[in-house]
């Protein structure tokens, strides 16, 4: 071994930039913050050869003196924090210092930069060499920054080993700037590649602009199928859309995340999301989301990870439950006829349930009642005795008056009904006919409803079978021999701390030593399953995320297969008023609008669908 030496500025910067620039997306991830940081409202990036070859970057924020462009390029060199109680409550999305820095020690940066408004005589930093000194000169430059990177990983070429291909590399850099045009509405974006115009988004001000930001973003019918969520409880805030059950992808692939405006993947999070879709998703099917959680910064450590990508909570089990509860409940308000998610209001009062032509740039309403589109509100309130004289059940006002007019005005009805009639139509309507044994045709205002008959009794069923399980609380029974369990010292504490946990799913585990558990009683519904392996699940789920879902959810399955079996099955015929009970029933079941496995029970063909299948001209 060598005699010990301190390093060469460079090298050290090159040490620290191994875990921040990974290829050209953590340049540019760097570089966009650095622009929001600064209070940009427009920010424009330009490329070549997937960011290897150029990446720059040009910002309208507050810009930087000249004396500061050498400490902008040094490490540890920071405006943001100066303590470490700024640390503990930070609001922006740098404070390490180091990013340009380390940048820097792998490419050829100039940082040019002006912070006055009144002149367009700026600077520009040039840094190179071993110690990295830095050559300021002046530049003409309007107020913000430029940042230029070129030939990235130039000097260090087992780094550019693992670049990927033009292509690749550039699918990764635009993913980075649609996460931050989906952090920061209030902030104008464009990304050109190769000389070519890749996305131009305009700063989104009402909620219609950030709808449509998000429809480019994700894609239109993303926006289409999904719901606005919008939930707040004592110092936590969430709101943002997700996608409708129905809407579900074989990948993991439109999940956004972003706490207090920093997107991150969090595993307590996926974890929380997963369980609230976990009714009504087919197993081994992602959700799609676009979720913003707001909170005190002072409860969130940000500082966790160089490259920030993961936050820890100070509570993590209550952040858990919040964002369990609040999706579990918009998701369990789907259904049709009660729109339990609001649907924002834009600043003109109309609806927003809108999706934009990507190719015209135009923006259109939903067709009507289009299932999961945010505008499939159907009018759910006040309806009155259907004709076959079956009570109808009581039903809640599912929006208010002047929802229902917005609606009326951006999906007007094909023959206009008076809105007095219109609102006496049930949702679902009235049954028509049954097709083939499996199809319930019903009318409603908007045209035909085609509803699958066995779908959707199973979910009424299933939903019943599992309000009846919470009525009567879980059944429990005494197990003749106890079943002793060898597990850690740990898992035997969390088992001694969630007693009342298992208690209320009608569990009794005793510790029994240091590294055992005896189940004394388990519930009856369980009684042929492997308890043994479901309790060290449930202990493992307590240990990683605060909480567990799996008894009830293993619960909800077994009921789940007993509604299956019990449901009405294909072939059977109904009478027109055994339909319209199905239909009322529909109307009043929570998840009604998926199967036990996730497939739609019902959809609409409205009138204008109808009468362009006939080419007729309104
Ligand atoms: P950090 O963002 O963690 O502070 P960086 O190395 O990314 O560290 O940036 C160092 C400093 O340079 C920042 O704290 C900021 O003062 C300044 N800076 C960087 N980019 C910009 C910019 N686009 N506009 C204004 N100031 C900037
Ligand atoms: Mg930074």
């Amino acid at each position: 071994m060598a005699r010990i030496h301190c390093l060469s500025p460079r090298l050290a910067n090159q040490i620290a930039a191994g875990e921040v620039v990974e290829r050209p997306a953590s340049v540019v991830k760097e570089v966009l913050e650095n622009a929001v940081d600064a209070g940009a409202t427009r920010i424009d990036v330009d490329v070549e050869e997937g960011g290897v070859k150029l990446i720059r970057i040009r910002d309208n924020g507050q810009g930087m003196e000249p004396e500061d462009l050498p400490l902008a390029l040094a490490r540890h060199a920071t405006s943001k924090i100066s303590s470490l109680e700024d640390l503990e409550r930070v609001g922006s999305l740098g404070f390490r210092g180091e990013a340009l820095a380390s940048i820097g020690s792998v490419s050829r940066l100039t940082l040019t930069s002006n912070h006055r408004d009144d002149s367009s005589e700026g600077s520009s930093a040039l840094c190179e060499g071993r110690d990295m000194e830095v050559t300021v000169k002046p530049a003409p430059h309007p107020r913000g920054t430029t940042v230029e990177v070129r030939d990235l990983f130039f000097n260090t070429p087992a780094r550019r080993k693992f670049l990927r291909t033009e292509k690749t590399e550039f699918n990764h850099l635009e993913e980075v700037v649609k996460r931050l045009a989906l952090s920061r509405f209030d902030v104008g974006f464009s990304l050109r590649h190769n000389g070519r115009g890749i996305h131009s988004l305009r700063a989104a001000d009402s909620t219609a602009e950030r709808q449509r930001r998000v429809a480019t973003v994700c894609g239109p019918a993303f926006m289409e199928q999904a719901v606005y969520v919008e939930h707040e409880r004592g110092a936590l805030r969430l709101w943002g859309w997700v996608g409708l059950p129905t809407f579900s992808r074989s990948q993991a692939d439109l999940q956004y995340f972003f706490v207090n405006g920093r997107v991150i993947r969090d595993k307590l999070v996926a974890h929380a999301v997963k369980q609230a879709y976990r009714d009504v998703l087919y197993h081994g099917r992602h959700p799609a989301f676009v979720l913003y959680l707001e909170l005190d910064p002072a409860l969130v450590d940000v500082n966790v990870h160089p490259t920030k990508h993961e936050v820890r909570f100070r509570d993590g089990r209550e952040v858990h439950n919040f964002i369990f509860s609040s999706l579990h409940k918009a998701l369990a308000d789907v259904r049709p006829g009660q729109p339990g998610v609001e649907v924002p209001v834009s600043e003109d009062g109309a609806r927003t349930g809108e999706t934009v032509d990507l190719q015209t740039g135009e923006i259109r309403s939903q067709p009507a009642l289009a299932w999961g589109s945010p505008g499939a509100a159907p009018l759910g309130s006040g309806r009155a005795m259907p004709a076959g004289g079956y009570s109808a059940p009581a039903v809640s006002p599912a929006r208010t008056a002047e929802q229902v007019r917005a609606y009326g005005q951006l999906h007007p009805p094909a023959a206009p009904l008076p809105e007095s009639e219109a609102e006496e139509v049930p949702p679902l309507g009235y049954a028509l006919a049954q097709l083939k044994g499996i199809y319930i045709l019903s009318e409603n205002a908007h045209g035909l409803v085609l509803v699958d008959m066995h779908a959707a009794h199973e979910r009424i069923t299933y939903e019943r079978l599992k309000q009846a399980r919470d009525a009567e609380g879980i059944r429990s029974q005494p197990l003749l021999v106890p079943q002793a369990v060898a597990v850690s010292s740990r898992e035997v504490t969390l088992a001694q701390e969630h007693a009342g946990l298992f208690e209320r799913l009608g569990l009794q585990v005793d510790s029994a030593g240091e590294e055992s558990l005896l189940i004394r009683q388990i519930p009856v519904a369980l009684r042929d399953s492997n308890v043994e392996q479901l309790l060290r699940d449930v202990l493992s789920d307590l240990a990683e995320y605060g909480s567990s879902d799996r008894i009830e959810a293993h619960m909800d399955e077994i009921l789940s297969t007993m509604a299956c079996h019990g449901s009405v099955r294909a072939n059977r015929r109904l009478t027109i008023p055994e339909m319209n009970a199905l239909l009322r029933d529909m109307e009043e079941t929570e998840r009604a609008g998926q199967c036990n496995h996730g497939r739609p029970t019902w959809t609409q063909l409205g009138l204008d669908e109808l009468d362009r299948l006939f080419l007729r001209g309104r």
